[in-house]
């Protein structure tokens, strides 16, 4: 199955001179949104996966039923100020704008397996940012897992010592 076909591309979005890969139009047809958790699960069924952190909010939609499918847990990456409990947080740069990502400090136990899911790998600064937090936090990070990669922007220069797995392709 090519996802490309269920991506919806928007121009310009959300400001000039981005193209938006738009997955409300993957999710919405549910055999695809299956087909595509599957298809991640079995690229990283072999790594010995402990936990799934995904980043808000796309990596919930991603990283949490791929956690449900491999039968491991699921924590969250969130903007700064959102998670309840004690937190460590890291400031990042994304393709557009600026950010702070946080974690709970009990999110993750020393030595744990952690593989971090998002919708999207871009300039990698979101998941960079995580990778650094899980660490942090004595987690061992075994591999990252997208639903898409926007190569041109070579987010993997900014992953050099994680595997990284992606469904599909832009230029
Ligand atoms: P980055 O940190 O640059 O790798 O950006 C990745 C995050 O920003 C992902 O969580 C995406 O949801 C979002 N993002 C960045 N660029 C795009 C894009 N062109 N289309 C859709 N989402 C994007």
């Amino acid at each position: 199955m090519d996802f490309k076909d269920y991506i919806r591309v928007i121009p310009d979005f959300p400001q000039e001179g981005i193209s938006f890969k738009d997955i409300t139009t993957l999710m919405q047809n549910g055999p695809v949104y299956q087909q595509s958790i599957n298809e991640l699960k079995k690229m990283v069924e072999h790594l010995q996966i402990d936990v799934i952190a995904g980043p808000e909010a796309r990596g919930f939609v991603v990283g949490a039923p791929l956690a449900y499918a491999l039968g491991v847990a699921f924590v969250p990456i969130r903007k700064a100020g959102k998670l309840p409990y004690k937190t460590i947080q890291a400031d990042y740069a994304l393709e557009y704008g600026q950010d702070s990502l946080a974690m709970h400090a009990d999110a993750i136990t020393e030595g744990q397996n952690v593989l971090i899911a998002d919708d999207l790998l871009a300039t990698g600064g979101t998941i960079a940012t995580s990778i650094h937090l899980i660490r942090q936090l004595g987690g061992n990070v075994v591999g990252t897992a997208f639903m898409i990669e926007l190569q041109d922007l070579n987010g993997r220069a900014k992953l050099p010592d994680v595997d990284v797995f992606t469904l599909t392709q832009y230029p």
